[in-house]
């Protein structure tokens, strides 16, 4: 299930959330505010031991002036 990490306008709370729906209305479970953002990376949170992502941009070792995979 997609977790994503959202941060509260209102009162700058960092929270998880599991987000089924795209569509769906995300909301603070601090102050109850919509005026939520969604973070890039969930794997910043702290206390969030959830595996690494192994693949990631540069992962062929190359220099973007070099590289040869594409
Ligand atoms: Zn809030």
């Amino acid at each position: 299930m997609p977790i994503f990490e959202y941060k509260c306008r209102g009162c700058h709370h960092s929270f998880e959330q599991i987000v089924l729906s795209t569509r769906e209305q995300v909301r603070c479970p601090k102050c109850d505010s919509s005026a939520v953002e969604k973070q890039l990376s969930v794997f910043s949170s702290p206390g969030n031991r959830s595996e690494q992502p192994t693949a990631s941009p540069g992962a062929c070792a190359c220099t973007p002036q070099t590289c040869g995979c594409r």
